[in-house]
Parts: structure tokens; C-alpha cells; sequence
């Protein structure tokens, strides 16, 4: 058992704070992020909060990673045109502020600078 505090996306998933979910799986979770930076911003999470980053995750759960991305692909497609960015801030000095590994899915007239600076 864990003995790091839940994270906000933990709060998430147990419905302990609201969020318009989107997709839900055994092991992931996407809703749409509460300051979009695209017409389409979706964040999607793994349940467990283990992984701090994606580094972290490739390293230990690649198949965990390949559902994200799939998951990803498949939402774009549903909201959107199907073409998307994934992006996986890591690290503070990359504008990382939840470290509970997540992939930010943007879509729909994305700007170029998007997400690319730290904030
Ligand atoms: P990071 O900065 O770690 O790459 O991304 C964290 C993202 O989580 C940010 O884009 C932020 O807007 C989003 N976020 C933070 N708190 C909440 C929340 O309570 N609900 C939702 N839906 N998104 C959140």
C-alpha cells in the first residue's frame, strides 16, 4: 500500500472531487482537463499513482503505456478530427505539477507553442 497522499487525479478517480470523465477502463481514466489549451484538452491517467512520470512508466509498465496511447487515439478520434498531440510534461522545469503520470491529448487547432513552455 502506498504512503503518498492521493493525488488530485487519485481524488478523480475515487469521485471524491467532480470531473467530466470521458473514458474509463480497469486501469485508465481520461477527462477533460479544467484549463484547456486546445479546443480539445483531454488528460489521460492511469488509476495507480506508482509512476511519478513517463519515464518512469516505460521503464516499468510499457503495455500501461501502449493502452494510454491507444486510449489517446481513440478519443481523438471520437471528439475529434483524429489527428492529436500527446504530450507528457516531466519535471517541474517542464511545467510538470501533478506527478501522477498522465498524457495531456490535444486536439482541434492546436497552437504550436501549446504546452511546449514551461508555465
Ligand atoms: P501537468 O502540468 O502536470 O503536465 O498537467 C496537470 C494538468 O492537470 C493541468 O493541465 C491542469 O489544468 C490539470 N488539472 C489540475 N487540477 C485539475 C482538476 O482538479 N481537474 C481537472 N480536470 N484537471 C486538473
Amino acid at each position: 500500500m502506498s504512503i503518498e497522499e492521493p493525488s488530485i487525479f487519485s481524488k478523480i478517480i475515487a469521485r471524491e472531487i467532480p470531473a467530466d470523465i470521458v473514458s474509463e477502463t480497469d486501469d485508465l481514466i481520461a477527462f477533460r482537463d479544467i484549463a484547456p489549451q486546445a479546443p480539445l484538452h483531454l488528460l489521460v491517467v492511469p488509476k495507480t499513482q506508482q509512476y511519478r512520470n513517463v519515464v518512469e512508466l516505460a521503464a516499468s509498465d510499457p503495455g500501461l503505456m501502449a493502452r494510454m496511447v491507444a486510449m489517446a487515439e481513440s478519443l481523438a478520434a471520437e471528439h475529434s478530427s483524429g489527428d492529436f498531440r500527446l504530450v507528457f510534461n516531466t519535471g517541474e522545469e517542464a511545467g510538470q505539477t501533478v506527478f501522477h503520470v498522465h498524457a495531456h491529448v490535444l486536439a482541434g487547432g492546436v497552437d504550436e507553442g501549446t504546452l511546449a513552455k514551461p508555465r
